[in-house]
């Protein structure tokens, strides 16, 4: 991987953290009382429920993502971005082009998602 290369895989992760950034204060981020139920019927109550577990799922997802790219972000300054987090192989070019937050290669990634690592 050449510097123009790591330089748009940084700057596409520095756009990526600030979509989740900006997408957290649309959605209100403040996390708000829950409880703001002032006579509403139970079902209009329960609808409102339901988005509002949505949208904090939401906004967990957005945080583990976070993470993510602000790992990779560490492992870009630290000049360990192509090395897989667990088993050191290069992590091929392609992969990296594909989802600029990932830290592990492709074998170590199957073995997480299988519940291996
Ligand atoms: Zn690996």
């Amino acid at each position: 991987m050449n510097a123009t290369q790591i330089a748009e895989l940084r700057e596409r992760l520095i756009k990526e953290r600030e979509r989740i950034v900006a997408e957290w204060e649309n959605h209100g981020g403040d996390g708000g009382p829950i409880d703001d139920w002032n006579g509403r019927d139970v079902e209009e109550r329960a609808v409102q429920i339901a988005s509002e577990v949505v949208e904090r799922r939401i906004a967990l997802d957005d945080s583990n993502l976070l993470r993510k790219v602000d790992f990779a972000l560490k492992r870009i300054a630290e000049g360990t971005y192509e090395q897989c987090e667990n088993c050191g192989a290069t992590i091929p070019l392609g992969r990296l082009m594909a989802k600029p937050s990932v830290s592990l290669c492709l074998a170590c990634q199957e073995a997480k998602d299988a519940g291996r690592l």
